[in-house]
């Protein structure tokens, strides 16, 4: 990736060029509509009005924002059409204000907008750096070699003090830290704890230890570690720790979706995003919002409150409808000043509100401060942690995305719910260990035969399901079929004996069923189905077989 600065301070300024050019115009219109009939509850002439009043400032014209917008409260406090002679007056005067305001130009110091120090983070190109104390000469070697092949750039310090003199040089993105050094039996959380006070930079700290004592992990939190392993040290683990605490892959690339009438606004917001590394899409109107939840899958979405046609508000009640995003982030924007309407925006499920004109850096913390957590938060949600599948929650978004793509390109999916069979005789008889590890061979199974591409999940205890985009109901019959021979043989030895299990599944497929709730109910009933008719079967759906 081209570490583009110049093009992006340009596109601001572009965007900046537009607005100045397109201001004289904007105040016609506003006059125009005023002296239409100097009516003033015109609804376009409010529109006008807000809209100017919420983006002049981050173009520079703070105080042509801030007269539109007490233009707007004095039009908000008259009752009735027909302005009296009084108000008319404040209104004329204030639209020739606005001229004259305009025609002064933009404030000269906001003329650049700086966000360099986020940008210069998220799209360096330098390699993550990873400090690594730990006191065995072999075990650090080899977990230095481990992580390069990982992409991670390693320095290995043997002694605390090595460490401090590495860190004067330069700051590590990370640190590695065993808790047992020669030096005592905290020299690592320590080491860590003076780390943290030399720098102003964060650095994440991960511990490993060979003891695992509760004064161990204790000393680790009591530094600030994020992740404590145990020795021999897990490198899939690791590596996954690594890859969280450091962001990587993560950080610069947020997906945040704009919803904002104001079409030159939201192209100055996403030119901010963007600079930061954040991939944006911008709607217009919140209309369309639900189809690009579900393909675009944000982080977090910026939403205006003030639009025409549907507010901001409504968009959000409407999105924390669907059970898929109810934790998607919304930061409101708006040029609401009053608190009841902030606390009424946050009511219905915002998580923040913002002030036009929003401050660039201020906007730019306010997104990733909330983008990372939902991201810190959905990693954690994500999966089951018996099985590694995805988790139910995760199904459904899923699934919700694999269905408008399969509708938009015209192409069959199918979805496969799948159960074990008696498998609660397999814990009374067995113990709840022995069936935890029949869940998990067949997880492994199921992983192992889906292509790329290939949703599988576990739905619920011992209920799995499967999203196979592309593949017609038959071909699935077949695939599942294989699975379940398969299942069947495999034999799990234990002390009172040797046994196998079986599944049973169902099978739906889009088209016809376009609509998650109704996939799922057919697989469901075709599943039902195949217990009642004896088990160890899979039946498919009558409808969705293609004629
Ligand atoms: P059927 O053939 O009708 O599906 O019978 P079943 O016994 O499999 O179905 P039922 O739903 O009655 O029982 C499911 C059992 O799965 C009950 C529950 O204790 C067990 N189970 C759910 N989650 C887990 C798990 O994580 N580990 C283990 N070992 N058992 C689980
Ligand atoms: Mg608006
Ligand atoms: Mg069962
Ligand atoms: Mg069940």
């Amino acid at each position: 990736m081209i570490n583009n600065k110049q093009g992006n301070v340009s596109k601001l300024h572009v965007l900046q060029d537009i607005f100045i050019k397109e201001l004289p115009a904007r105040l016609d219109a506003i006059e125009a509509e005023w002296n239409s009939g100097e009516v003033v509850n015109s609804e376009e002439f409010h529109r006008l009005l807000h809209s100017l009043s919420g983006s002049a400032g981050t173009f520079g014209f703070p105080r042509l924002g801030d007269t539109a917008h007490e233009l707007e409260l004095v039009i908000q406090q008259q009752k009735d059409s027909f302005a009296d002679l009084e108000c008319k007056l404040i209104i004329e005067q204030e639209l020739l204000l606005l001229r004259e305001i305009a025609q002064d130009g933009p404030d000269k110091k906001m003329l650049l907008r700086e966000t360099r120090t986020e940008r210069d983070n998220a799209n360096s190109e330098t390699p993550t750096l990873v400090y690594v104390l730990e006191d065995d000469i072999n075990l650090a070697e080899e977990t230095q070699q481990q992580l390069q092949h990982f992409g991670y750039h390693v320095e290995v310090f043997h002694t605390t003090k090595a460490l401090h003199a590495g860190v004067a040089r330069q700051v590590p993105d990370a640190l590695l830290a065993d808790i047992h050094l020669p030096e005592g039996s905290d020299a690592g959380p320590r080491a860590a704890t003076e780390l943290r006070k030399s720098t102003i930079q964060v650095v994440p700290v991960i511990f490993a230890s060979g003891h695992n004592t509760w004064e161990d992990r204790l000393n680790a939190v009591r530094a600030g570690g994020q992740a404590y392993l145990s020795k021999p040290i897990n490198m899939t683990l690791l590596i996954e720790q690594l890859d969280t605490v450091t962001g990587r892959k993560q950080e610069s690339n947020y997906r945040i979706v704009i919803v904002e009438d104001t079409e030159l606004l939201a192209k100055h917001y996403a030119a901010v995003l963007e600079d930061a590394g954040m991939q944006v899409e911008i709607l217009n109107s919140p209309e369309k919002i639900l189809d690009v939840l579900a393909v675009f899958r944000p982080d977090l979405i910026l939403m205006d409150i003030y639009m025409p046609g549907c507010s901001g508000i409504e968009a959000a009640q409407d999105i924390r409808q669907h059970s898929g995003y109810t934790n998607m982030p919304i930061v409101y924007l708006s040029t609401e000043k009053a608190l009841d309407q902030q606390l009424q925006a946050l009511h219905v499920g915002g998580d923040d509100f913002l002030q036009k004109p929003i401050n660039d850096s201020h906007l730019l913390a306010a997104v990733r401060i909330r983008a990372r957590r939902f991201r810190e938060l959905s990693a954690l949600m994500n999966r089951d942690s018996l099985t590694g599948l995805l988790n139910h929650i995760n199904l459904k978004l899923s699934l919700e995305r694999e269905i408008s793509q399969a509708v938009r390109r015209a192409s069959r999916l199918s979805f496969v719910m799948l159960d074990i069979d008696k498998f609660k005789l397999v814990n009374d008889t067995y113990g709840h260990p022995v069936g935890d590890q029949v869940i998990k061979s067949l997880a492994r199974l199921l992983a192992q035969r889906l292509r790329k591409g290939d949703v599988a999940a576990r739905y619920g205890g011992e209920e799995f399901a499967l999203i196979l985009p592309d593949t017609s109901a038959e071909e699935t019959y077949k695939l599942i079929e294989d699975l379940r021979l398969q299942f069947s043989k495999i034999i799990y030895s234990d002390t009172k004996g040797d046994f196998n299990t079986t599944f049973s599944a169902g099978i739906a497929s889009s088209p016809p069923h376009n609509n998650m709730d109704q996939l799922i109910t057919a697989a469901d009933k075709a599943l039902y189905k195949a217990k009642h008719q004896g088990r160890n079967q899979i039946i498919l759906d009558v409808s969705s077989v293609s004629s």
